[in-house]
């Protein structure tokens, strides 16, 4: 299988290739020529198997130049119970038709470790395959959990550097001192003064800088990517809505080959396009509902076609999700009009003024795919304190796909089994989880941790514990504009 630019679909490369450069060189985002079919008997298998083998069987159907035991080693590597305890992505039955997916029980506590703790395997194994000299230098621009995710995914794996910019306002305190307290000999951390956007299109402007990419190269490095526009972050994800699937089935929330849908939390829409790519497939998915916070711009764009990045930003309390530019739509986009150049020109209208419109015909074949709804701060606060009620703690980003979920049911009559995507603990929020089940309690997001264990009787995940006390390692904050040099600095050239 092949992979293309979503900007140039003349450029054909192979898995290995497309996991080692992250981004096309024209800008565009690597994808599958074609996607695979997953037939009714292998989903059936899948039933059985544990997560790390559901996982290798799934990839590897997009991954032809992977071999069965490479992809073996990796997600029993990646899955363990050392990293991810007894089920890396349980399914939590709330009620008869209702379940929570719950995938922060990796090393960092939110969902991008399902992605992140396999890819580093991914990407060394596709240096070597492309004949790759240079060390990798990893980039990432994050909104809070990808940072601290990825600096675990490659923290002393050999062969790479990563360097990672957070935006200063806009992470909270827990988030932060992850990031700022990150062990390991080969990487960094630094805040931008700006939003998620102004770290993203910082990040970007490195990888498309030739003077920086002369430099690096002089001194055996290149730049790649472990945000969700590599491909080798995006395909771990395909593979826990098959398990989700697989478990309910398990459970008896819905009878073998019928439908479900999934409502996921969305950002930069990684999480959801990896369920439509799943759903293309053949798992049996009906809806995706895509929920987002105040920040609303996908829920626009799925009610009217038109994408329009200009309005002002929210800085909300599921900051995850506060992104105005959600990078992986241009995959939708491509794959579902196969038209390269119809997605550059829609690509350049909204580098250039900000916003492009898709055609009627278009839109309506997206929503027999995508719903939609958004959720306000006082509706995602409310949300916790009823699920709270009814025993199921659940954080900020869960809360707003759970409220949009709840919402989409009473609009439109469709009581089917749905999954909702959990993508946080708890306790990366605890500030506004506190708060939002009527305590009163004070303080520091990491002095909170352990109030909100006492008053919920949850104990607090293994990786937060002890969080205040370790050593702060990286206290850099640069402007944007600094942030050629902040990477020159951190790699010791220049
Ligand atoms: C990253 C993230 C999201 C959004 O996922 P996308 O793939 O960017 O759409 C939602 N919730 C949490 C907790 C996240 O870390």
């Amino acid at each position: 299988m092949n992979y293309v630019s979503t900007r140039d679909s003349s450029l054909k490369i192979t898995a290995a290739e497309a996991i080692a450069r992250g981004l096309s060189p024209d800008g565009g985002l690597f994808v599958p020529e074609a996607l695979p079919r997953v037939s009714v008997e292998t989903l059936r298998s899948l039933g059985r198997m544990s997560y790390a083998r559901r996982a290798a069987a799934i990839m590897g159907l997009f991954l032809e130049d992977y071999s069965a035991e490479e992809l073996k080693e990796y997600t029993e590597a990646a899955y363990s119970e050392e990293r991810f305890g007894a089920a890396p992505a349980p399914l939590h039955k709330a009620d008869e038709t209702t379940a929570y997916l719950e995938l922060w029980h990796g090393p960092t506590c939110a969902f991008k470790d399902m992605a992140l703790q396999v890819m580093p395997h991914l990407l060394r194994a596709a240096l070597v395959k492309t004949g790759e000299t240079k060390q990798v230098c990893i980039l990432v621009a994050t909104s809070g959990d990808t940072g601290k995710a990825a600096l675990e995914g490659f923290r002393d794996v050999e062969g790479t550097k990563i360097f990672v910019f957070y935006p200063s306002d806009g992470v909270s305190d827990v988030q932060k001192l992850q990031m700022r307290t990150q062990q390991g000999k080969n990487v960094g951390v630094c805040a931008v003064r700006g939003n998620f956007d102004d770290a993203q299109s910082g990040v970007k402007a490195i990888f498309g800088d030739k003077d920086m990419l002369r430099k690096l190269a002089e001194a055996g490095y290149f730049f790649s990517s472990a945000n969700s526009i590599n491909w080798g972050r995006l395909l771990p994800q395909v593979v826990y809505y098959f398990s989700a699937y697989c478990d309910a089935v398990e459970q008896g929330m819905v009878p073998f080959g019928e439908k479900i849908n999934f409502c996921v939390p969305t950002g930069n829409f990684g999480d959801i396009l990896a369920g439509w790519i799943a759903k293309k497939c053949g798992l049996p998915v009906d809806k995706l509902i895509c929920a987002s916070n105040t920040n609303k711009v996908l829920t626009d764009f799925f009610r009217t076609g038109a994408y329009d990045r200009m309005r002002p930003f929210h800085t909300t309390m599921s900051p995850s999700m506060d992104i105005l530019i959600s990078s992986n739509l241009e995959r939708l986009l491509y794959m579902a009009t196969e038209d390269d150049r119809q997605v550059k020109a829609w690509m350049e209208a909204l580098g250039e003024k900000g916003s492009y419109s898709v055609p009627e015909s278009l839109l309506r074949t997206l929503q027999t795919d995508f719903a939609c709804g958004w959720c306000s701060e006082e509706n995602t606060r409310r949300e916790i304190g009823a699920r709270y009620a009814e025993g199921y703690l659940i954080d900020t980003h869960t809360a707003v796909a759970s409220r949009v979920l709840a919402d989409y049911r009473a609009e439109t009559g469709d009581r089917k089994c749905a999954v909702v995507l959990s993508t946080a603990s708890p306790y990366k929020f605890c500030d506004h989880v506190l708060s939002a089940i009527g305590s009163e309690a004070k303080g520091s997001g990491t002095q909170l941790i352990d109030t909100l264990s006492q008053l919920t009787g949850t104990p607090v995940p293994r990786p937060l514990a002890g969080l205040d006390k370790r050593e702060v390692r990286f206290d850099q904050v640069v402007e944007k504009t600094e942030m050629p040099n902040a990477v020159l600095g951190m790699l010791g050239i220049g």
